[in-house]
């Protein structure tokens, strides 16, 4: 089995799973939409938590940054020239759409504060699922699978607080189906 250690001794300090498969122009287009998307959540949750100080938010925010991270790494490796704007700011004109929407909708009460956050979740895992169909590139689908089991704890994390609260939430978009499997389930362990 020599491929698996031929691939075990990268020092370089980039992830060794991640083979220098060249991308399509789909894959980079998928990856600098999806740097934007996380880039949104983080953003948004950085705000509402600064409104708020809705413990959430503040480790949510986190792992958002991580994500960012994730694609902004394959995108290096992959020679991918990528900007990122500063906070609340966005090259995508449907992202600074969407946050300038979030932050007018999330202030208005800590119980909506809360649904932008499940927004953004689900949104997230149906765009993270729609780039994943369309690739065969494994590190893509890697990544992207890695984002989406972020996104369903996180789903469970704001669709409880909603709950405790009183409140509920209705899936915008992804299926009802899918919305109860995933938070009738347990926190997974992302990578
Ligand atoms: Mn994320
Ligand atoms: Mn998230």
């Amino acid at each position: 089995m020599g491929f698996l250690t031929s691939c075990s001794n990268d020092d370089d300090g980039l992830n060794p799973n991640i083979n220098t498969t060249a991308l399509t122009q789909a894959d980079k287009d998928a990856l600098l939409f999806m740097l934007e998307e996380e880039k949104l959540a983080r953003d948004t949750y950085e705000y509402l938590d600064n409104l708020w100080s809705i413990n959430q938010f503040g480790n949510i925010k986190n792992s958002e940054q991580s994500h960012m991270n994730s694609v902004a790494n394959l995108l290096t490796q992959s020679n991918v020239v990528y900007e990122i704007l500063p906070y609340g700011e966005f090259t995508n004109t449907e992202i600074q759409t969407l946050y300038d929407q979030f932050v007018i909708d999330g202030s208005t009460s800590m119980n909506n504060a809360l649904t932008i956050g499940a927004t953004i979740e689900d949104l997230d895992i149906r765009d993270l699922q729609d780039y994943i169909d369309a690739t065969s590139n494994i590190d893509l689908i890697s990544v992207f699978e890695n984002l989406q089991c972020g996104s369903r704890n996180h789903l469970r994390s704001f669709f409880t607080a909603i709950e405790n609260s009183g409140g509920n939430y209705v899936p915008q978009y992804i299926s009802q189906e899918q919305f109860d499997t995933i938070v009738t389930s347990g926190n997974e362990q992302c990578n």
